[in-house]
């Protein structure tokens, strides 16, 4: 029998934490039911079937000479200006971009939501274009998600990355990447670090659970390839990087899709990954039936949501995720963020667990904690250059709402984003038929949580706890 819709609401967890001092879930899993084991560094390695021996850019790298940059790059800025425009009664620039560099990928998992337009475009926007964008995106950017596709797959990715940090004032940029050659993320990484002084980077890489499960549903080149171990050796590596060449502003967190085929190794993967891989930090995103998967065999948001229940997968993400806040606000678990100051890193874990928080309260149907600001203080740019407030919204093949392409504006990002189109498509974010269900992270949670006073101010208190610890 399926578990009936939980109805409490989530939105004080923290405190229920704190004064009933037990799990928010029965069912959760704790980290305390695992042993942890000692090893030495050496031992964890080898137990993990890690030899970075065998990689040429660990122990040698190329230099480079840095950007000399005077960009005021601090979030705060953002938002003050971002104020200013809207009181002025503009709408704001972007303070959050994601960034598509490709649609092409050498893996072909069954879960991703670009199922339908992958490999399908090929005439990607060139560095020389992306530049022109760059130059007019205007001065709020503070956080670009490069996305793909496989991101490394776009050989200009670095000096894409350098073209941001030479015209905009971005702080963040978080590369997601399925790591199927370490060596060329170590390069980029060499690269990036150099040129841009004081950017923060963060490697977010794909891995679906334990070993044997990962490259089962993959799909990769053939059935020798070891992508588990492609993605573990990256994490050790950048992490052996970080340490040894003093990339202080590097960070390499592990992504998981919660979906209907790994719930069953999810308890333990989870044990797996706070004990063993300790990444500096774990994303564990849920399955969604995108516009872009018209043959996917997940059911739509609106025909699960009509049975009463929460399908398996989405109760194992409700379970996990709250055991995970737990664990993380408990300090069993750290979200390491290697920024500036140790609160400004404990701000942006507990912004995670919020963006978690709101991703449970769309799967049971709770009223929402802020409103979508796609379009608004988030943008996405596709990789041939179409503009929008969000994917679902740029990419829905029977009823776009698009901004336009930045190709036919002599890549003016201005023009576009401030055009009657834009404006009719920004009002409809969080209101229209592809949001039903929506759990867009970086695209829906993350630019919006930030224009919400109520959250921030939950944000700081969460990490203050996360401080006691
Ligand atoms: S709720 Fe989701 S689909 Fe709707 S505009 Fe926001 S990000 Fe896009």
């Amino acid at each position: 029998m399926k578990p009936m819709l939980p109805t409490d609401s989530a939105l004080n967890q923290e405190e229920k934490i704190q004064s009933e001092g037990h799990s928010p879930t029965a069912n959760a899993t704790s980290l305390m039911t695992h042993p942890t084991t000692t090893l030495t560094a050496q031992d964890r390695l080898e137990k993990l079937g890690v030899d970075l021996s065998k990689y040429q850019f660990i122990d040698q790298r190329e230099n480079f000479k840095p950007i000399i940059s005077r960009k005021w790059r601090e979030l705060s800025a953002a938002v003050l200006q971002a104020i200013v425009q809207k009181t002025a009664g503009f709408a704001p620039d972007p303070w959050m971009l994601t960034h598509i560099v490709t649609t092409r990928c050498n893996y072909s998992c069954g879960f991703c939501s670009f199922a339908d337009t992958l490999n399908a475009k090929h005439n990607e926007l060139t560095l020389e274009e992306i530049e022109q964008v760059y130059a007019t995106i205007g001065r709020n950017l503070n956080v670009i998600v490069y996305s793909g596709g496989e991101t490394t797959l776009n050989r200009n990715l670095a000096p894409i990355i350098e073209a941001a940090y030479r015209l905009t004032p971005v702080k963040s940029v978080y590369i997601i990447s399925n790591a199927w050659k370490p060596d060329l993320l170590f390069q980029i990484t060499h690269r990036v670090m150099q040129r841009c002084p004081n950017l923060h980077l963060t490697w977010s890489l794909s891995i679906e659970g334990p070993k044997e499960h990962n490259n089962s549903i993959r799909h990769t080149h053939a059935e020798s390839w070891d992508a588990w171990q492609n993605t573990i050796d990256t994490m050790e590596g950048l992490k052996r990087l970080r340490e040894k060449y003093g990339y202080d502003q590097l960070d390499v967190q592990l992504c998981t899709v919660c979906t209907p085929d790994n719930i069953h190794v999810m308890d333990d993967w989870y044990a797996m990954i706070a004990k063993e891989l300790q990444p500096d930090k774990w994303n564990l995103n849920l399955m969604r039936r995108s516009v872009q998967m018209s043959n996917s065999d997940l059911a739509t948001f609106e025909d699960r949501r009509k049975q009463q229940a929460l399908e398996p997968f989405e109760q194992k993400y409700v379970e996990i995720t709250e055991a995970l806040r737990e664990d993380v606000i408990n300090g069993k678990i750290k979200f390491n963020y290697h920024t500036a100051t140790a609160l400004e890193g404990k701000v942006k874990a507990a912004l995670d667990l919020i963006s978690q928080e709101e991703n449970r309260r769309m799967v049971q149907q709770q009223p929402p904690t802020f409103g979508c600001k796609a379009g608004t203080h988030g943008a996405f740019i596709g990789s041939e250059g179409e503009l929008g407030g969000c994917e679902e919204f740029v990419m829905n093949p029977s009823d776009t709402k698009s901004f336009g392409n930045l190709r036919d504006v002599g890549y003016d990002f201005q023009k576009l984003w401030h055009s009657g189109t834009a404006q009719k498509y920004r009002e409809l974010a969080g209101k229209s038929d592809e949001c039903v269900g929506c759990t867009l992270e970086s695209q829906r949670n993350y630019p919006s949580v930030l224009a919400s006073p109520k959250n921030m101010g939950r944000a700081v208190k969460i990490a203050m706890k996360m401080d006691q610890q």
